[in-house]
């Protein structure tokens, strides 16, 4: 018998579980533009986000100084 095939269905994801996914994958990337790229361009903080980021800016090897 070789009339068989498997399909393979994907689970569905609910739409709560996606959404708060997605929250939290852009607040992760806002924090990590804000630490790592931002320098008072966009938060318009000049360089205080800078200063509260310093440590962990060289933590994750960002360019400083
Ligand atoms: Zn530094």
């Amino acid at each position: 018998m070789s009339g068989t095939t498997a399909t393979t269905q994907a689970a569905a994801v609910p739409a709560r579980v996606f959404w708060t996914a997605l929250a939290v994958v852009g607040a992760l990337l806002l924090l990590t533009y804000l630490v790592a790229f931002d320098n008072g361009a966009v938060s318009q903080s000049g360089m205080l986000l800078h200063e509260l980021m310093h440590d962990g800016r060289h933590l994750l090897g960002v360019p400083c100084h």
